[in-house]
């Protein structure tokens, strides 16, 4: 997601008390900060719509969102600028550390929605379905937790489906058009309208780790 710099969004993301700062002394404090015994975390929230709308529909669980780009950050934050955020809290970093963030087994579900492909080889290693970010992903999941992936992209899908693999995660659901049936119990994603409006397929997988 390219955008120009917003002048007013970092001033602006300095006054939200929604985003919790100290990310490395709440491991193992999310579910107390929020009251909520199960708790979901979507990485590269974007602007928002999905962790606002998710956190809404599904009052009884946590909601943590994680951006990294402050500018897309300050969009999402503008929605809520002054709602109340009882089950809801955001992160404003990179991803890359989400496992000093979360205790582990502290989460029970991660949401990937339409994560940057990185198409150069060179570059998989930014993947949010890398590896790496498994490793870190296992750390701090449940034993019984999932990973939720949506995807507009096949060949980020078909990655993801062998990384998943090759990391010995259990695959436990997979469509390769899932909006063709309402699913009114799942948010659409800004990005999602966007493909879904050009009648592209949208892909999902659901994983937990072996
Ligand atoms: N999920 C939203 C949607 O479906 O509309 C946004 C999708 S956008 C293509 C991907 C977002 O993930 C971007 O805003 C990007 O900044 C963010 N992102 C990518 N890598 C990240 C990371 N390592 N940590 C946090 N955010 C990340």
């Amino acid at each position: 997601m390219r955008m120009r710099k917003l002048k007013w969004a970092e001033p602006f993301l300095a006054t939200q008390s929604v985003i919790v700062r100290n990310c490395d002394e709440m491991a193992g404090q999310w579910r107390r900060l929020l009251n909520q015994e199960e708790l979901h975390v979507e990485i590269g929230s974007g602007k928002g719509d999905y962790w606002i709308k998710m956190s809404e529909l599904y009052p009884n669980a946590g909601w943590i969102g994680i951006e990294k780009n402050v500018n897309v950050a300050a969009i999402a934050l503008k929605k809520v600028e002054n709602c109340e955020h009882l089950n809801r809290r955001f992160i404003v970093d990179d991803a890359q550390a989400i496992d000093s963030w979360f205790a582990k087994d502290e989460v029970d579900v991660i949401h990937l929605n339409f994560s940057d492909p990185w198409p150069k080889k060179r570059a998989s290693k930014h993947r949010l379905s890398h590896a790496s970010f498994l490793k870190r992903y296992e750390q701090i999941l449940k034993p019984e937790g999932k990973l939720i992936m949506k995807t507009d992209n096949v060949k980020l899908f078909e990655f993801s489906i062998l990384e998943f693999q090759n990391n010995g995660w259990l695959l436990d659901e997979f469509s390769v058009d899932y909006r063709r049936d309402e699913h009114p119990e799942d948010v659409i994603t800004e990005y999602e309208h966007r493909f879904m409006e050009l009648n592209q397929p949208i892909y999902r997988a659901v994983w937990h780790k072996a």
